[in-house]
């Protein structure tokens, strides 16, 4: 009974002295500058913190948690696997019999020419898992000069060594001496910035100028040595930013040209996000390798993938047969209570039809989207797919002109929507608000969100009005 007597704010003060915060101003959270949240429960697309407080999650946690909150059917999974068999581990052909089931749906997902099924528990270490598969294929090929990977620049990939050097954001390399060598970045395909500067580029025309560029970097690098381009099928973090009209038609014709592989990063888009089960399906994507981990479980436990397609997985058994077992592997590979998670995850996304939830409500959230912010004063582009959107902020949207960094437009409306207890991300470098909502909201959830984040937006564009930042007013 000690806990009801314990207040939200005796909770952050403890978690201050210890808590060591991911993406968080350390000095500023440690000296009681900025804001903490004990976060309780949580129900459907509603979380709760400790004061009773409730919000709309306007973002799934981190775009992860798509089948809502509070499903006791997935705990209930995960507690009858951890009364039967909470772990053993997976090396040397060691199974449990969620991994076999969990596999088998997989590859059943993924569709034709995916061969086998690793896991790790972040989507950070299964990009690991890649680069090191990466180097160890054209190493069994005897091309051991063919090692670099090619991202892009906003991608994001993870925030660890290899992983981190693959995102293509600021924040995620200064002052950590990223990228490592190896790692390239080319071009974003983010066509409402660059229309800016090449006024009267069609999005097609935009299309095919990022695979000029991506081959003129693999011309300048030399084709021998590049050995794989990474990249999300919509740009996430980075913006939530769906690829221009043809895009990846003219990126695989280049790849195919140099017989470089490609990896599809699916730890957002997979598992029914874009409304098409894996966003390589929405956009014609045919990936060598892929990325998966967010929506696997719905983040009910942690646990991350990599799909080996044929082409990938034959050159690693030569290998095998060459040089002894794979040199790879983590302790909780496969974990057994990760995949009941996963599972019972999949399980709810298929028989509530999520995926054409995302795609139906989806479009509706576009839809409404469009039309409450299209002509807004200070919204420069409303953009996204399925169930995740973006509204991007301009100081004048005719002119595509940004507002000035210092004004922190997108915090400031990220910080007005939680005002609204709506939970909308501010998004990095830009004045970017990020919506990705579970798969499971309704149509009346879309409204509210709608409603909510124009009583946010409008706030913030009379303050900056009365501050004279409007280039329009
Ligand atoms: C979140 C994310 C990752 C990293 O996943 P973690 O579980 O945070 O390590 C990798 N790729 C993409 C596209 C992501 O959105």
């Amino acid at each position: 009974m000690e806990n009801c007597m314990t207040t939200h704010k005796d909770l952050i003060d403890r978690d201050r002295k210890v808590t060591f915060h991911a993406s968080t101003h350390l000095r500023d959270f440690a000296q009681g500058d900025a804001p903490g949240r004990v976060i309780t429960g949580g129900k459907g697309i509603n979380i709760v913190d400790k004061d009773g407080r409730e919000f709309i999650d306007g973002f799934a946690g981190l775009y992860c948690v798509n089948i809502g909150y509070g499903r006791s059917e997935v705990a209930e999974a995960i507690y009858q696997q951890a009364l039967e068999m909470s772990y053993y581990h997976t090396y040397v052909g060691h199974s449990n019999e969620p991994q076999i089931a969990l596999s088998e749906k997989i590859l059943e997902l993924a569709g034709p020419g995916m061969s086998k099924v690793y896991y790790g528990m972040s989507g950070s270490d299964a990009n690991e898992t890649q680069l090191k598969i990466v180097r160890y294929y054209n190493n069994v090929l005897g091309r051991p000069q063919k090692k670099k990977v090619i991202s892009r620049m906003r991608g994001y990939h993870g925030s660890g060594i290899a992983s981190g050097s693959l995102t293509g954001l600021k924040a995620f390399h200064d002052h950590f001496d990223l990228p490592i060598e190896t790692i390239r970045h080319t071009e974003a395909p983010y066509y409402y910035h660059r229309a800016a500067e090449q006024e009267g580029m069609s999005e097609r025309e935009f299309s095919k100028h990022c695979a000029t560029k991506l081959e003129e970097m693999i011309l300048a690098e030399g084709p021998d040595t590049v050995a794989a381009f990474i990249g999300e099928p919509v740009l996430g973090t980075g913006g939530i930013v769906p690829p221009p009209e043809g895009y990846w038609d003219e990126i695989q014709a280049v790849l195919a040209k140099y017989d470089v592989l490609l990896i599809a990063d699916e730890v957002v888009c997979g598992f029914g996000r874009t409304g098409s089960e894996f966003g390589s399906h929405h956009y014609g994507i045919k990936p060598d390798l892929i990325t998966i981990a967010k929506g696997l479980t719905s983040a009910y436990q942690p646990l991350s993938g990599v799909i080996v397609g044929d082409r990938v997985w034959n050159v690693l058994e030569q290998g095998t047969g060459e040089y002894g077992p794979i040199g790879h592997g983590w302790t909780y590979s496969g974990h057994a209570l990760g995949c009941a998670a996963g599972l019972a995850n999949l399980q709810i996304i298929e028989r509530e039809g999520l995926t054409a939830n995302a795609a139906n409500t989806g479009a509706y959230l576009q839809e409404r989207m469009q039309a409450t912010f299209g002509d807004h004063p200070v919204v420069g582009n409303v953009r996204g797919v399925g169930m995740m959107g973006a509204l991007e902020f301009a100081a004048d949207p005719a002119k595509r002109q940004h507002f000035d960094p210092s004004l922190k437009v997108g915090p400031r409306m990220s910080a007005a929507a939680l005002e609204q207890n709506l939970i909308a991300r501010a998004m990095p470098q830009g004045d970017i608000l990020g919506f990705a909502p579970p798969l499971t909201t309704t149509r009346a959830e879309v409204d509210e969100i709608v409603a909510r984040t124009k009583k946010a937006v409008d706030k913030v564009t009379d303050e900056l009005t009365r501050e004279g930042a409007l280039q329009t007013a």
